[in-house]
């Protein structure tokens, strides 16, 4: 499939024109060397995909014309990948990227009582998010929360349906698919989860997963939690 680009929450409307600027006007322009007469997809991350034709390049916006679109809509069922910070930041942006591509509809990424106070840098992170979705040609652009702890997370997500990821779980807790409109899928630190998140889980009738006998790394646990849901949509 050709290149996508993304316009953040445009309205399309077939045969409508509208100008791409910033970023992605010059990917577009400079990087990508596109000319007028030439097509391209550009998504609104909202569930919406357009296939466009350029109509003309300007100094510093792309302007477009719609010719069709397709849609998936607002995902059906929510799938929050939580994550305890990670220190080393291109650990962190694996794991964000793995939750991107295997579906995550939101991600959020909070500081554990183990994850090393290392402030995690939003822009960046939101950066790799959006990079993941246009190479995963995705239709909806997971959200970034950042929480400042686990109980601030649940507080967040008081309505869903919480796994935790755990490596002292019995092997048989294996999550068949996911029931609820919103789900939460945490995976700790480095360190794992304290005993006192545990407990503070477990008080709200959150649900234990195993991800197997092996102890993975959190970035690994990610790609492992999500493959587990990658058709219950
Ligand atoms: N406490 C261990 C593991 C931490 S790994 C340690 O100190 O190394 C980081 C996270 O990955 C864990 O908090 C857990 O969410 C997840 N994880 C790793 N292996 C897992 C397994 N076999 N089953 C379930 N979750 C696992």
């Amino acid at each position: 499939m050709e290149n996508l680009f993304l316009a953040k929450g445009t309205d399309f409307e077939e045969g409508m024109w509208f100008e791409i600027t910033g970023q992605e006007a010059q990917h577009i322009s400079r990087v990508l060397r596109k000319k007028a007469g030439d097509y391209i997809f550009v998504s609104n991350g909202e569930g919406i995909r357009a296939h466009c034709e350029i109509v003309e390049i300007q100094k510093s916006s792309v302007v477009v014309k719609i010719l069709s679109q397709q849609g998936r809509g607002v995902p059906k069922k929510k799938k929050v990948l939580a994550i305890g910070a990670i220190k080393k930041k291109d650990r962190l942006e694996f794991a964000i990227e793995k939750a991107v591509e295997l579906g995550a509809t939101e991600i959020c990424v909070f500081e554990a009582d183990r994850s090393e106070r290392s402030r995690s840098n939003e822009q960046r992170l939101q950066l790799v998010i959006e990079s993941a979705f246009k190479q995963s040609a995705r239709f909806w652009l997971p959200g970034l929360v950042m929480k400042s702890s686990l109980d601030d997370v649940y507080m967040h997500y008081p309505e869903a349906e919480k796994f935790m990821a755990h490596e002292e779980t019995e092997l048989t807790s294996r999550t068949k698919e996911l029931n609820a409109p919103v789900n939460l899928l945490l995976v700790g630190p480095e360190g794992g989860f304290s005993p006192r998140e545990v407990e503070l889980h477990q008080s709200i009738k959150g649900k234990m997963v195993s991800l197997g006998a092996n102890r993975l790394r959190a970035e690994t646990a990610v790609a492992a939690i999500l493959s587990q849901f990658l058709f219950s949509d």
